[in-house]
């Protein structure tokens, strides 16, 4: 069975635009693949953080992930810095990964360009995160779109460390050089099949840090609070004006939660102006709530009983540090440590 490896901030709950974007993906593909997820906390001290908060977000997002649907029956569930082979590999890989290709990452420049200091970290990001995939030689990983890019330098790393380091297999390649084993596979993409949902401004991603999300824990008052006033097709100026859905963020949050035939009747209404904004907004909290409230459920049971939180994390890390010290062993060993 192919392994897949996914990450994911300790920024707290989930918010719409994660969950849709990437966990809800990962409930179906871990009854695929064998999956390891992992919530990274070591990326999460890049910035300024407080200690406090970084361990309070930490479990709430593994509540999170286990109220939506992440079992620790068939999916290893971990926090990074319970398996420290994931920053020694990192390490190592900063030998091999060329300095050139990091200034060249998109997010890298984004982050530079906003802050007057930025530490090593923010360059080094993408190492890590390979460290994170080539620990587990993982052959997947699930991204959107825009992370395509650093998955690219995961794969760069792990085609460079297995030239210089892969075990002499004593064939050629077709170019005369000495053949070597590929150790560290070169992780394929698995694009995620929900395009990226936008914040409720409708023109920046969602993201906790610019306020524009919709939790998946908040109230229905609270959602509909957020949800009336959000973004839609700006040509959509009268209740008769009719609309374009694949401009709007409403559509495409209603084809994350809605069923197929509502989302066809969605885009039917709008392009004919059979129903205003509103109406439409009205069907997908509906539709939210169907889905949701099952999610908080369990969530507020995993809360009550924290021990069951920490035994799926444990047991998540016990099995992926088992898994890391096989790797990191071949690793030393191939480079004379
Ligand atoms: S009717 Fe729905 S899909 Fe169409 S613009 Fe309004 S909110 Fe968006």
């Amino acid at each position: 069975m192919s392994r897949i490896f996914s990450g994911i901030q300790p920024s707290g709950e989930l918010h719409i635009g994660n969950y849709l974007g990437a966990v809800k993906n990962w409930t179906h593909l871990q009854h695929e693949f064998e999956t390891i997820i992992c919530v990274v906390d070591y990326h999460a001290i890049t910035g300024r953080y407080e200690p406090d908060q970084l361990r309070a977000r930490r479990r709430e997002m593994a509540v999170s992930l286990l109220a939506a649907g992440i079992d620790p029956n068939v999916a290893s569930l971990f926090v990074q810095s319970q398996v420290p082979e994931h920053t020694e590999l990192a390490w190592i890989f900063n030998t091999v990964t060329p300095l050139g290709e990091l200034e060249r990452q998109t997010q890298f420049k984004e982050k530079s360009a906003k802050q007057e200091s930025v530490n090593a970290g923010i360059l080094n990001y993408p190492v890590l995160q390979a460290a994170d995939i080539l620990l587990y030689r993982a052959d997947k990983v699930p991204v959107g779109e825009d992370q395509v890019q650093h998955l690219e330098l995961s794969r760069v790393v792990a085609r460079r460390w297995n030239s210089t380091f892969g075990l002499k297999t004593g064939r050629t390649t077709e170019d005369g050089a000495e053949e070597r084993e590929s150790f560290f596979p070169e992780p394929e993409p698995l694009l995620t099949p929900t395009r990226r949902i936008m914040g409720l401004d409708g023109a920046t991603k969602m993201s906790k840090s610019l306020g524009n999300t919709i939790g998946l824990m908040e109230t229905p008052e609270a959602i509909w609070a957020k949800l009336r006033p959000a973004a839609t097709d700006p040509a959509r100026i009268r209740r008769t004006d009719p609309g374009n859905p694949e401009i709007c963020n409403v559509y495409h949050i209603h084809k994350g939660f809605s069923s197929p035939e509502t989302v066809l009747h969605v885009a039917h209404q709008c392009r004919t102006a059979g129903w205003g904004c509103l109406d439409c907004k009205k069907v997908l909290a509906e539709s939210m709530e169907t889905e949701l409230v099952p999610i908080r459920n369990r969530a507020a049971e995993l809360a009550a009983s924290p021990q069951s939180v920490d035994e799926a994390l444990h047991a998540g890390a016990t099995h992926c540090r088992t898994l890391a010290r096989a790797t990191m062993d071949a690793v030393r060993e191939r480079m004379g440590f």
